[in-house]
């Protein structure tokens, strides 16, 4: 094993399943351990049922410890992150990766200063360098790019921004059969801490499009009527609303909902473009989704290509049968 140490990566399992994040967390760590040449694991905070199991291994996961009560710990995010670094410590792991959620950008402070540890947050990118680690990282809310390097001398604790995360397998990992074991803190550590006393998730109807996971937008191929269907529709399903700039100019919607060049810059997991012909001023704003819809009536319109699939379809057809669906599957009247 190279000098870096043992990566260790903390996957969630919320409600016990493996979900997006910890599918590329896995991933993110299996090709920085092959890049470091470094042993790797996965810490959970429950024991993995047979599911999660399952996709941890096709990630080629090689060994789960699993943190005994863990769960209960999720709340005082100061003492789990103590807990957290006793067991990083007596892992002798040379890196802690972490999601950069509410939980992994919590913890990574108080693990980095129990740790001794080097601390960077929200990072993009990694490439090998010597011993180490180039890093890279967007700063000040994406006005600035910041390359890092780690020497690999002490221990680093790095948070991921999940759009970093890619579920992807690589072709050279090798499905495996996780060791799993169980993992007690001989004591608890004592002292003040902060306890969280509830979460609100975000509301994608009020969500800054630039954070939204799915939006569905409307652009100047909505008629007044199916763009009041579309937002119906986006609050039946509970996703976010966008429009293009011609939608914006009729005083449809405030410049919040704008996607584009000059308005928001997005990079939701579904960008679906419902009547919006894909000028590159639109498309600039786009590209970083992770999936496109195109609903166009025009077979010609530039979205299509840039779709990852595309319906020819008049949107005074398609919405009413959408809606009727939707209302439907929330147990409305159809
Ligand atoms: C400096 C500058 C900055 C700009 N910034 C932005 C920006 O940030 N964001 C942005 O969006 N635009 C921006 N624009 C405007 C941009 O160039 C385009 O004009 C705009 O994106 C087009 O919007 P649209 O697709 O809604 O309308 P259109 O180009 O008019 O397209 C309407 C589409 O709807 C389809 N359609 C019509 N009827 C139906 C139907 N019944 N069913 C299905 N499909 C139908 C048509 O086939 C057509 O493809 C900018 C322009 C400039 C000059």
């Amino acid at each position: 094993m190279a000098g870096t140490g043992k990566i260790l990566t903390l996957v969630d399992l919320p409600d016990g399943e493996l979900d997006e994040t910890g599918r590329g967390l896995a991933s993110y760590c299996s090709r920085l351990a092959a890049v470091l040449d470094s042993a790797w694991g996965v810490v959970t905070l429950v024991a993995p049922a047979e599911g999660p199991l399952a996709g941890l291994a096709a990630h080629g996961v090689p060994e789960i410890t699993c943190v005994a009560d863990g769960e209960k710990l999720l709340d005082m995010p100061a003492v789990l992150g103590k807990i957290l670094a006793g067991l990083a410590a007596g892992e002798a792991a040379g890196m802690v990766v972490l999601p950069h959620n509410d939980l992994g950008s919590t913890l990574a402070p108080v693990m980095a200063a129990a740790l001794d540890a080097a601390l960077l947050t929200e990072v993009t990118g990694a490439r090998r360098e010597g011993p180490g680690l180039r890093l890279s990282r967007s700063a000040l809310g994406a006005r600035m790019a910041e390359t890092m390097l780690w020497d690999a001398r002490r221990p680093l604790v790095l948070t991921v921004g999940l759009r970093s995360l890619s579920q992807v397998l690589l072709p050279s990992v090798r499905p495996g059969n996780p060791v799993v074991a169980t993992w007690r803190p001989a004591e608890l550590p004592s002292g003040p801490a902060a306890i969280v006393t509830g979460r609100i998730p975000p509301d994608p109807q009020t969500v800054d499009l630039s954070e939204a996971e799915v939006i569905f937008s409307a652009g100047k191929g909505c008629a007044p009527t199916t763009f009041e269907q579309l937002k119906e529709l986006c609050r039946l399903l509970n996703v976010s609303f966008g429009v293009t700039r011609p939608v914006y100019d009729l005083g449809w919607t405030g410049f919040e909902r704008m996607v584009g060049q000059t308005g928001r810059s997005v990079a939701p997991r579904l960008y679906v473009a419902l009547g919006i012909s894909g000028s590159p001023h639109h498309v600039g704003g786009i590209k970083d989704s992770r999936r496109i819809v195109a609903i166009n009536s025009d077979p010609k319109a530039p979205i299509f290509p840039n779709a990852d699939e595309g319906f020819m379809a008049d949107l005074a057809d398609v919405l009413p049968r959408l809606l009727q669906r939707a209302r439907a599957a929330r147990g409305g009247a159809a």
